[in-house]
């Protein structure tokens, strides 16, 4: 965690990583955009400065206190602030106070009903993703494959202070890759109706699995260990 790692180390794993992105996406189609989101939730914030400086310029946390902590630390930087891990409702304000560029991990219409009233109350609003549970596993959190289109209708209808821009996805905890890959489908197929919808994100890959999501359609990747490897 407060492994503080070498620049040539820090540039070496993010050249490779551009290149692994960039070889998958191209083979899906040239003009297949991808975006990659370095999370930094292992890795201490000098890391975090050394890639800003190193031309990287989103990042994301999965709690609030720590998206909260950097961002303030950092905030003379023009970065760009994702939100990823599950948010409690008891963290809602501090996350509006922490302005996020996207909260990717709205997980129930619950919270979505709890978050827009505390936007309203402020008058703010907060671009976030509908984070789908593809896989069906009971330790993830997500609204259920089968709800996901409704669920995320009914937020864009009801909620006027949440401005949906797609769906995220943790890919099945699988040593199987055709597991993995059928997780990603999953979202996939829900990503697709809803274009119809103005989606335009579909969030889904991490470390060991990215090159496969973005083969299944992902224009977003969150990336962290691949980062911070000090060899
Ligand atoms: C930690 C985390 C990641 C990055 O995981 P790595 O395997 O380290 O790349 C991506 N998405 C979410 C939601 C995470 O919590």
């Amino acid at each position: 965690m407060d492994n503080i790692l070498d620049k040539d180390i820090l540039a070496n794993n993010l050249d490779n990583t551009i290149q692994r992105i960039e070889k998958a996406r191209i083979a899906v189609n040239e003009h297949h955009i991808v975006k990659m989101v370095v999370v930094g939730k292992y890795t201490a914030l000098e890391n975090i400065e050394t890639l800003y400086s190193l031309g990287q310029r989103a990042f994301g946390e999965n709690q609030v206190q720590q998206l909260q902590e950097r961002s303030q630390k950092l905030e003379d930087l023009p970065i760009e602030w994702h939100m990823i891990g599950r948010l409690q409702k008891n963290k809602i304000n501090k996350l509006i106070e922490t302005n996020p560029f996207l909260l990717q991990s709205l997980d129930s219409l619950d919270l979505a009903q709890e978050l827009d009233k505390r936007l309203k109350v402020k008058s703010k609003k907060m671009r976030c993703l509908l984070q789908i549970n593809s896989s069906n596993e009971d330790t993830k959190t997500g609204v259920e494959p089968q709800r996901a289109i409704d669920i995320y209708q009914e937020i864009d209808e009801r909620f006027n202070n949440i401005e949906l821009q797609g769906v995220m996805s943790i890919g099945a905890n699988s040593k199987d890759k055709k597991v993995v890959r059928q997780s990603f489908e999953t979202t996939r197929k829900i990503f697709e109706e809803l274009k119809n919808s103005n989606a335009t994100i579909c969030s889904m890959g991490m470390s060991s699995d990215f090159e496969l999501a973005i083969e299944c359609g992902s224009n977003m990747v969150r990336i962290g260990s691949a980062l911070f490897k000090d060899a």
